[in-house]
């Protein structure tokens, strides 16, 4: 790899991205959780594996997909791969196909990995070893509780349909490898980070805050969004634009949507993500666009 400047332009150019992903109209607290530096520090992290395992799938009733989480995590894994890198992605098997789907949307096949719901002793281990990963990206993944359950934003209790890929994320963590997570709710992995304020800030947060950390934690209005801020510093990094298009972000949502994702707040399989119209989801990222080709 080239050398890069990771100085003081890069620094603003990701906390410019990080105010515009940090955006909140459905009104959930997310910029109370952004930490200053954390989408450079994980950009650089991610810049510098050369093999990346992305998890992404927040499991709704009947273990389908939501629409966050997949299109982003396909985006920035296109990305990943673009720079060079080893990328496969993880999730629960009945997310897998949304996954997918969203990947041959993007035009970019890479391995989707289906991680049991009751795994065997060693899965986490070995999954790591099998993929050879010196980092992981988490994108909108169910994040553990202190009482070791998995919760949605209204608080219940989904344990039952939720693979523990925390595991995972603890282990790279004990590993010493680094581990990036993106999050919109205070209930996904890495918000252990900043469960505190996940108690504080987000409506209902006593009782859905994650307890698994991260190494550099991304907040986001939406968490596709978070995961295009990661892409588009990637290529900031790199010297050129790795953001998805719009109409290719359009086109990894619809695919998803196909493939039976549902929107997660209004439960019905549409193209919306968190109840937001596509108008939404599309003006963040001509503002990343327009980031990225300023100047
Ligand atoms: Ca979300």
């Amino acid at each position: 790899m080239h050398e890069v400047t990771t100085g003081a332009t890069f620094q603003t150019w990701c906390a410019a991205a990080q105010a515009v992903v940090a955006r909140d109209p459905g009104g959930r607290g997310a910029a109370a959780l952004v930490v200053p530096g954390d989408l450079a520090g994980g950009a650089l992290a991610l810049w510098q594996a050369p093999s990346v395992l992305v998890a992404t799938g927040f499991p709704q009733p009947g273990g389908v997909a939501e629409t966050d989480g997949p299109p982003g995590a396909a985006a920035l894994a296109a990305a990943l791969a673009a720079l060079g890198k080893r990328v496969a992605l993880v999730a629960e098997e009945g997310v897998v196909p949304a996954v997918a789907a969203a990947l041959e949307a993007l035009r970019c096949p890479l391995p989707v990995v289906a991680y049991p719901l009751r795994p065997p002793a060693g899965f986490a281990a070995e999954l790591l070893a099998e993929t050879g990963a010196r980092a992981l990206v988490s994108v909108e993944r169910p994040g553990r509780s202190a009482s070791g359950h998995y919760h949605n934003m209204r608080g219940e209790v989904i344990s039952d349909r939720v693979a523990p890929v925390d595991d995972l994320f603890l282990l790279a963590a004990a590993a010493g490898l680094p581990t990036v997570a993106v999050g919109d709710g205070g209930n996904e992995i890495g918000m252990g980070k900043v469960a505190e304020r996940v108690r504080a800030a987000v409506p209902g947060g006593e009782g859905l805050a994650a307890a698994t950390p991260c190494t550099w934690l991304v907040a986001a209005g939406v968490s596709n969004w978070g995961a295009w801020a990661l892409a588009g510093a990637l290529g900031r990094l790199a010297g050129r634009n790795l953001l998805p298009t719009v109409p290719d972000a359009e086109a990894a949502l619809a695919a998803v949507v196909a493939a039976g994702a549902i929107d997660g707040v209004t439960g019905r399989q549409q193209a919306t993500v968190d109840g937001l119209p596509p108008a939404e989801h599309a003006a963040v990222l001509q503002a990343l666009w327009d980031l990225a080709t300023a100047g």
